[in-house]
């Protein structure tokens, strides 16, 4: 992160070893025939393994428009509207610090670019006139307006995201009506050259799907037609290269750019934009996984999980199952085999080793966990769960949100993290107000402005409940509201409203966590009901609903250990969804290390001794004992463990122990 570089350099030594793997795989590849004559030097032969099968993305790709259903969508963002909470918190937060971000300084090296005047002050950090990802935040900031514009109705938010997709549109006008940046199109030179440049891709994603969102949630024509000229300007300059060249300038990382250009081909209506995302797909990151190998070791994880939402996307618009494979194969093995007690993933923006091998992997780097990773990944779950409605993928989206995002923002100024360190002694470190702007700046203020977006969805007739949240939900089109009300999760209860012109029959389905200790306990106006709805699955109660009818579930909780899987002894603890967390050592680290532009600087400051744990039985709860009344929990009369989100700046922490 100090040197602009090193992702890049990261990422060209990954690809190397790739791409040997993929010629080798080739080699491999033999005929079979039909030959059976005794010592027929063509006869096949007993191999071990399987035969080698094609590899799924070497055909060229052709679009076509075969839309996929889903099992359940989201509701919009203006149907939900969060209520008091840790949430509405974080969502306040964000939202106060986009009103506090001036549009003309961040318009600033836009204008210049475009030869137009500009007085603005300039920003700093990745943003600072001479970096090369100058632009990137704005393409973020567009799109943190239009959703926090869907998510609480802020009219002036919304107006600040029109009048700087109009003053932008003057910057393409400038540039000839159709390329939009904050640099030149010589640095798309450089990569065509393969020459030293920083993601100029990655930056243009942004843009572009800024406009795409200020187009969707806030009915801006102008924005769609300036995306349209953007992607004019893509289509226009991959198409210059061959297949080969183009796969040579997917080495670069370029953030979400298939899966912007499938979103544009829907609003434009045009299969066009489709089939330049398709040059998007990077083949031999693909092909393994359309195969459901792991060959992660050594990618650059943010680079990647943006390419999969792509693939996810594509097979939402095409039905081609090898894009399914990619999504499917690729959430699988990072959920389950490269992610942290966090719910995040990636290790100095990597991962470094073989699957399972998270303590290995902590040895190797302190910089865990990237936040755009985690923002990343909940967006490609939300994704898979539309296709099948598995309650799974909620249980890792609710350990993300209130493992990794919730504490990542400072509810007092709305500034973020960069890493969420999980070698023990690491503490958080905040951002500044004008000059950081991280790539994780950016997904930081897209993730606090749509927090709603994931707590309801919907089939044809039924809502599915998948978050504790409290919020209102107002279905429109079928004339049901919805009121979640609770203290969760201090409290293990929520508690649903039905509210209803008139008495309504459909199916409502609350998810029962995973972590759940036995069975949910479940009332009806008051009354309990009988369940069998097991951990992992939903609760279903269908009915005719009057108004007022409530349903109130608790969810037992208990402390349960989430050991490494390749060192057993050493263990993360949670307590329902929460991870557990412990201050160590005298409890501080100079407040310089804890806020400021440059992330954190572990290497600063020698980790204080963690303590090692003595579990006298095989069950913590018999040696972690949870405070009456509290969410503190005492070791053995020597520790304190409390909920990992609630650990503020400049405080080194513990959240894996060794236990013996
Ligand atoms: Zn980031």
């Amino acid at each position: 992160m100090k040197n602009p570089f090193s992702r890049r350099l990261f990422m060209e030594l990954s690809v190397s070893g790739s791409l040997a793997a993929a010629v080798a795989h080739a080699d491999d590849v033999r005929p079979i025939t039909q030959a059976s004559v005794p010592g027929d030097p063509a006869a096949p032969k007993e191999q071990e393994g399987t035969v080698p099968p094609a590899q799924p993305f070497d055909q060229p790709l052709a679009f076509t428009r075969h839309d996929l259903r889903a099992k359940v969508e989201p509701f919009s963002l203006t149907q939900v509207r969060l209520k008091p909470s840790a949430f509405y918190d974080a969502q306040e937060a964000n939202r106060k610090l986009l009103h506090r971000w001036s549009a003309d300084r961040l318009l600033h090296t836009f204008r210049l670019n475009a030869g137009l005047p500009s007085s603005a002050q300039p920003l700093g950090g990745w943003e600072r006139p001479d970096c090369e990802l100058r632009g990137h935040f704005v393409g973020h900031y567009l799109s943190a307006c239009a959703l926090t514009f869907s998510s609480t109705g802020d009219t002036e938010i919304r107006d600040k995201g029109n009048y700087m997709v109009a003053e932008l549109a003057k910057c393409q006008q400038k540039l000839g009506g159709r390329y939009l940046s904050a640099f030149p199109t010589e640095l798309f030179d450089r990569l065509k050259r393969r020459e030293r440049v920083w993601a100029p891709f990655y930056t243009y994603h942004k843009i572009l799907a800024g406009m795409i969102d200020m187009n969707q949630l806030c009915a801006n024509a102008q924005a769609l037609d300036v995306a349209k000229g953007m992607g004019d300007w893509a289509d226009n300059w991959t198409a210059q290269l061959s297949e080969k060249q183009m796969q040579l300038v997917l080495d670069e990382e370029y953030g979400g750019m298939s899966e912007a250009l499938y979103n544009l081909a829907v609003l434009a209506d045009s299969d066009r934009y489709a089939t330049v995302a398709d040059r998007f797909t990077k083949r031999r990151f693909f092909n393994p996984l359309a195969l459901h190998r792991d060959q992660l070791r050594g990618l650059h994880t943010n680079t990647h999980i943006p390419q999969v939402i792509g693939a996810a996307r594509r097979y939402e618009l095409s039905s081609d199952y090898r894009f399914h494979d990619v999504a499917d194969a690729f959430w699988t093995e990072v959920v389950e085999t490269r992610t942290y007690a966090t719910g995040g993933t990636s290790n100095n923006e990597g991962w470094l080793t073989e699957p399972n091998h998270l303590a290995q992997e902590l040895k190797q780097g302190s910089k865990t966990n990237e936040c755009c990773c985690a923002y990343n990944m909940m967006k490609l779950t939300r994704r898979l769960y539309a296709w099948s409605a598995d309650p799974r993928y909620f249980d890792y989206y609710e350990q993300v949100l209130y493992n990794h995002r919730l504490g990542t923002i400072e509810t007092d100024n709305g500034h973020t993290q960069y890493y969420l360190g999980v070698v023990p002694g690491s503490w958080r470190s905040f951002g500044t107000e004008d000059d950081t702007f991280w790539c994780c700046t950016g997904t930081g203020t897209e993730e606090y402005s749509k927090l709603a977006d994931s707590i309801y969805f919907h089939s044809s007739d039924a809502v599915f409940v998948n978050l504790s949240i409290p919020s209102d939900l107002d279905w429109k089109e079928r004339r049901i509201r919805l009121r979640q009300t609770n203290h969760f999760p201090q409290e293990p209860r929520t508690r649903l409203e039905v509210l209803v012109e008139s008495p309504q029959h459909f199916p409502l389905n609350i998810r029962v966590p995973s972590w759940v200790t036995g069975f949910p306990a479940v009332s009806l106006n008051g009354k309990p009901i009988e369940s069998s709805a097991a951990p992992g699955s939903y609760l279903v109660i269908a009915r005719s609903w009057h108004s007022g009818d409530h349903v109130e579930v608790t969810f037992p909780m208990s402390v349960y250990a989430q050991p490494m899987p390749d060192e057993p002894t050493q263990q993360a603890f949670l307590y329902g969804p929460l991870l557990l967390a412990g201050v160590v050592g005298d409890g501080t680290v100079p407040q310089s290390l804890a806020v400021g532009p440059m992330g954190p600087e572990f290497e600063k400051h020698a980790p204080p001794p963690v303590p090692e744990l003595h579990g006298a039985k095989p069950d913590p709860n018999e040696w972690i004992k949870k405070r009456p009344d509290s969410l503190t929990f005492d070791v053995a009369g020597s520790l304190t463990l409390v909920p990992f989100n609630t650990i503020g700046a400049a405080q080194p922490y513990s959240v894996y122990w060794k236990v013996s």
